[in-house]
């Protein structure tokens, strides 16, 4: 296992004991490979999409302690997991938590200004993002992220 892997697999069993830390690191998923689907009839559904098997277990493991819900797991072509919230209720009880609509661009509102959330929303986003190599080789962290998740992240920046 790469360093980086080893540095994913310590931060898998490393949570925030407080609701408010779960949901940052939960709203990091989501900034970085969630979605929300609506249908016709206005039902909504939240879906995350990852191809990193500790995502994957982090996003089902807060999921059901936060939200005390099982989500729907699939995983399909090469190593690519799906979360599913399938139920219109616990789709909108995830969305009003981290405080997102289904039209509305993303906010690091909902991260709200403490430090614990902070560490648990960059936790999040280097599990879905990030690299980083062996201090011994030459210290480097790396998040690669899309654009307008780099701005959320720039915004997170910004509010310290
Ligand atoms: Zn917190």
């Amino acid at each position: 296992m790469s360093f980086a892997g080893k540095v994913k697999e310590e931060l898998l069993g490393q949570m925030g004991k407080a609701r408010h830390c779960q949901l940052a690191e939960l709203a990091a998923f989501f900034a970085v490979c969630g979605q929300i689907y609506m249908n016709e009839e206005g039902e909504c559904q939240v879906k995350f999409v990852t191809e990193n098997l500790t995502v994957a277990k982090k996003c089902y493991m807060l999921v059901k302690r936060v939200f005390h819900i099982v989500p729907d797991v699939s995983v399909s072509g090469h190593h690519q997991y799906s979360l599913f919230l399938l139920e219109d209720e616990d789709a909108r009880d995830f969305m009003k938590a981290i405080r997102v609509q289904e039209y509305s661009p993303f906010s690091v509102e909902c991260i709200g200004q403490k430090a614990c959330c902070n560490r648990a929303f960059l936790r999040g986003i280097f599990l879905t993002s990030g690299s980083v190599t062996d201090p011994n080789s030459g210290y480097h962290l790396d998040m690669l992220l899309g654009f307008w998740r780099l701005w959320v992240f720039l915004e997170l920046r910004q509010k310290r």
